[in-house]
């Protein structure tokens, strides 16, 4: 998985900089921040606990 952008509320996933769009998310607006993980869990962005927030 090559660097990625990770919303840390909603767990949106873009492959390039841009502001989290997902309709609700307390974060919509805000820039996702960049990601360097290879297995798709985004330890990293979303904390050490899987809480997404839908
Ligand atoms: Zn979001
Ligand atoms: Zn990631």
């Amino acid at each position: 998985m090559d660097k990625h952008y990770v919303c840390p509320s909603c767990g949106g996933v873009s492959n390039h900089p841009k502001e989290c769009d997902t309709q609700g998310c307390k974060l919509q607006g805000q820039p996702l921040v960049s990601c360097p993980c290879s297995d798709g869990r985004h330890e990293g962005v979303m904390g050490q606990k899987d809480q997404p927030e839908v």
